[in-house]
Order: structure tokens, then sequence, then C-alpha cells
């Protein structure tokens, strides 16, 4: 290795790539707590001549490299998968390119976060649309696009941040370079559209979750801010999964132009505001139910009054449902959520909700008529599995918690469905419990696999969920043998992200 570690410090200085243990064992996790995978090398390239010269040395020498933005992923997308390689960070590529004003087409480095390319979109009135992901602060255009990700704002309206991409520019795991759609024409001066000159390749890379490149730049739509918004909150008293399931379809079925629409089940409202989450209902909600709320915006202030009638008519009706007052302190968090970059700390929040607990997720992507059934058996999975969980328990003196976080209507009608076990990490009060990481892993695919079998679509597909879908047969066979011959075209060697969808076989 130390040979290969030369080769590649003269690629990028001394300063920029590290073996030191305590830097490996830093990029050796994404956000659970659960999935390990120890680099050898962590190296941080700051163009793409660099990154191909990194990956033409890996591809001669055949070493994994597992490209990384934000570390955000939930299901180990960023990290080693076992003790191997190199993790590729793309945050010091965080340069926004060119702002094309007359097209509304943003180009940036694909390490930059939604965060900083939306703060300079802001002084031009404009926006990415879609905000990218809850985690936006961190996470990066790279990440998200690897990942299809939907849900910090605008997803209801725009849908997926992968619909407003443009073109791509992509290091292949051979070294070389490519660029997508409109600069497939090396005649054409910048990027404009994303189909054409053959087939839409940028769509190869979308949500490939780093697999058969690496992205090094994004030209992305942008869009202006309209100058109206107006967003209100509602209790809804009654069976509130299924109510809110009717509003979702109600909005779409009357072609009701929302920006973000998203309901939050009684059991998250319950516990958030026991645990000082939501100020804004401590007092406002006498009893915790679940919570409704919607966002739209306009052009005049005739066009918002007119969708927000239509809306409130569609929520009134149900009954028992109620409007919260029209500023957060009167519990509408939609106002919070629009106004304030709720968006981008919501999540951020929830994953905190008590210090110990740490999320084991199944975030998907799901029809809006069949989340309430995927409710009902995630609660009937937790009686199945009590005698598991009390194992948990019997340490902790806390049950962990199964369900469901914010679910969001995104693209047609589709929800962003946040689910999963949100459980304790194995250091408890100052002690290693081995049986917990036993526990929960085992609890963790037994739920994701459930999950699966309602027929979910998954998007970030890291270490576990790319494994499960192989390990339970749901890839048709013709699709999974099309998808691992394509991986052996584009990386004959399988140095990226090696691993995932067991392309090298079972471990
Ligand atoms: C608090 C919190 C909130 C979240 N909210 C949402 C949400 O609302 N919606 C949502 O969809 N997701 C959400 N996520 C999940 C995750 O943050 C997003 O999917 C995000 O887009 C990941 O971006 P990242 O830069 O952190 O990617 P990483 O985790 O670094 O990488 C994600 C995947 O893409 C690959 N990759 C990264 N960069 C590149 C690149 N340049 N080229 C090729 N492959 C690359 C990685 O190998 C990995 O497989 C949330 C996560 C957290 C922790």
């Amino acid at each position: 290795m130390s040979d290969i570690y030369q080769k590649l410090e003269k690629i990028v200085s001394k300063n920029y790539i590290s073996n030191s243990e305590y830097i490996r064992h830093a990029y050796s996790r994404n956000v659970d707590p659960l999935l390990q995978g120890v680099p050898d090398i962590v190296i941080r390239p700051q163009d793409t001549q660099e990154i191909s010269e990194i990956i033409r040395i890996a591809s001669e020498e055949k070493i994994p490299i597992y490209p990384r933005g934000g570390g955000d992923c939930e299901f180990g997308g960023s990290k080693p998968i076992g003790n191997q390689g190199i993790v590729l960070d793309m945050k010091r590529m965080n340069n926004i390119i060119n702002l094309d004003e007359d097209n509304l087409i943003a180009t940036v480095e694909a390490g930059i976060s939604w965060a900083k390319l939306n703060e300079f979109l802001s002084d031009y009135g404009l926006y990415t649309g879609c905000m990218g992901p809850g985690s936006g602060m961190t996470a990066s255009i790279g990440g998200g696009i690897s990942h299809h990700s939907v849900g910090g704002g605008g997803c209801a309206k725009y849908g997926a941040c992968t619909n407003q991409l443009v073109s791509l520019e992509v290091v292949l795991p051979t070294g070389e370079i490519i660029e997508t759609g409109s600069q497939a024409n090396k005649f054409s001066k910048s990027p404009f559209n994303r189909f054409g000159n053959g087939p839409d390749l940028a769509g190869l890379f979308c949500g490939d979750n780093g697999i058969f490149g690496i992205k090094t730049k994004v030209s992305l739509q942008v869009f202006p801010r309209p100058p109206y918004a107006e967003y209100k909150t509602f209790v809804l008293n009654r069976k509130s999964a299924q109510v809110s399931a009717e509003i979702f379809s109600d909005i779409r079925h009357k072609g009701i132009d929302v920006y973000d629409a998203m309901y939050i089940m009684d059991l998250v409202v319950n516990i958030g505001c026991q645990q000082g989450l939501f100020p804004m209902w401590e007092d406002n909600l006498k009893r915790k139910k679940g919570i409704f709320f919607y966002t739209i915006e306009a052009n005049t202030e005739e066009e918002l009054e007119a969708k927000s009638k239509q809306l409130d008519e569609i929520i009134l009706n149900k009954k028992r449902t109620e409007e919260l007052g029209s500023e957060i302190s009167d519990g509408n968090i939609a106002k919070w959520h629009y106004e304030e970059q709720g968006h981008w700390q919501f999540y951020h929040n929830l994953w905190g909700m008590f210090p110990a607990l740490e999320p084991l997720t199944a975030e998907c992507f799901t029809p809006i008529n069949s989340y309430p059934e995927i409710l009902t058996d995630i609660d009937m999975w937790d009686v199945e599995h009590n005698d598991e969980i009390q194992k948990i328990t019997n340490i902790t003196g806390q049950r962990p918690i199964t369900g469901s976080g914010p679910i969001l209507l995104i693209d047609g009608c589709n929800v962003e469905l946040t689910c999963g076990f949100t459980s304790f990490s194995s250091y408890h009060n100052g002690e290693y419990h081995e049986i917990i990481d036993e526990v929960n892993i085992k609890l963790w695919k037994s739920l994701l696999e459930r999950v699966t079998k309602h027929g979910v679509q998954w998007y970030m597909m890291g270490e576990i969920m790319s494994q499960i879908m192989v390990e339970i047969g749901a890839y048709p066979e013709d699709f999974y043998s099309f998808m691992k011959s394509m991986k052996k075209t584009l990386d004959p060697n399988l140095i990226l992200s090696r691993g995932k969808y067991h392309f090298g076989g079972k471990k």
C-alpha cells in the first residue's frame, strides 16, 4: 500500500491524503450507528483531472474506491464495505462554476452543498426548486443526484432533484471523462438540455449510488422564487394516516400546484413535544394528534388565494380537522419550514430526538394509497418482534420506537415514506453491549425485508439496502443480470463502491 500511497500523494499533495488511524476511523461510518468499514486511505481531490488520475491508479491496482459527499447516506453508502479501499471525499470540489442567467441553469462542482448553492442563487431571486434532501446544509449535490434525493422543501412541486438535472460530467471507473446531454456535442458552448444526442446517459448515473462513475460537475435547472407564499398547518384528529393519504390524493386528482405537503404521525408529534422538539405545539395542541401542513407559492395574491381556498376546502372537509393559527407560535410549522429554512433543520432535529437514539431507517418511495397499510404492517411487525426488542429495553430501560417520521408528497401520486426502527446504540451509560448491535442489525434487516415486500422503491441503496434486494431475490433475475453486465462493462475491476449489490458475489 505504501507505493500506492506515494503515487496518490503526488496527485493531491500531502495535505489532502491521509492514512492515519484517526482520519480513517472518522470516515468509517455514515449516519447509522451500525455499519462500519474502515478505509486504508482517505483522499480529497480538488478537480476532475485529479480524480481521473486517482481512478486510473485504483483501477490498475484493483483497489476499491468509495465516493463520499456529505456522508449523510442512511444505509451505509458512502463508507467502505468491509475494511478496505480509498474514500474519495468530494467536499473540496464545492465551487459554483457558472450561472447561466438567460437559460436558468447553474453549473457546480459536485461536492457543493444544497445550502451553499441556494445561498448563492438567492442573490439572484432564484432557487433550485427541489431544495435537495432534508440534510441539504451538509449533503452535496453529487450525493443527491446519486440518490434521487427529494425532501428538503419543494418536492411536491418539483419532485426529486434528478428531475432538474441538465448535464453531468462523470469520471468513469477506468478514468475517462464524459459529459452528457447537450454537452455530448463538443460544439455546444454550455449545458442547456439533458435529452438528445443519443440515449439519456445522465440517467444512467442518477440514483446509481456511486457504482457507475464519479460525478464531478453538475448542471441543474434553477427557478425564479415566486414572490408570494402561503403556509398552513392542520391537526388531523381522527385516523390521521388514512385522512392524510386522502388529502394527498385529492390534491393530485384536483391538479392543485402545491409546493410542499407533509403528514407527521401522532407518535412523532407526541414524543417530539415531550422532548421539546416542537415548541410551537406544546401549548397549542391539547391532544397530540397527527399534523398535516402545506405550502403554496404564486406569482400574484389572487393566484395564491385561489389555490389556498381549494386546498382548505379539501382539508377542512375531512371530519374533525382543525386549522392552527397563522404564526409559528400558533403552531404553524409550515411557516417555519418555508420561511426559516426549517426544511433543512427538521430531520436533523428528529435524528437527535433522544440523544442516545439511533435511527435504523427504511426511507422509501411508495404510492400515496399504499402507505396507511404499510404503517399498519409496521405496527404488526413491532408486535411480532417484541421479544427481540425487549432484549434492548432490558438494558436501556426504554423501548426502541418503531413507526414513521414525516411523510411527504413527491412527484406524481407518490410519497417519500420515512419509517423505520429507532433504537439505541451499543454504548449505553458508558458500557458497550454487543447484544444491542446484534439485535439491531437483525431487526433492521427484518424490517427492511418486510417493507420491501410491500413493493416500495428504495433510493438510498448503500451497503445494507443494495445487498438485501439481492439476498431476498427482490430484483427480477433479468434485471439484476442486466445491471451486473453494465457494471462489468463500465467497471471491469469492480473498483467503484465494491460490495454494493453483491456484484462480486455474496461474502
Ligand atoms: C438528517 C438527515 C436528513 C435527510 N433527509 C433526507 C431527505 O429529506 N430526502 C432524502 O432523499 N434523503 C435524505 N437524507 C439522506 C441523505 O442525506 C441524502 O440522500 C443526501 O442526498 C446524500 O448526500 P450526501 O452528499 O451526504 O451523499 P453521501 O452520503 O456522501 O453519498 C451518497 C451516495 O452517493 C455516492 N456519491 C456521493 N457523491 C458522489 C459523486 N460525486 N459521484 C458519485 N457518487 C457519489 C456515495 O458513494 C453514496 O453511495 C437525510 C439524511 C440525514 C442524515
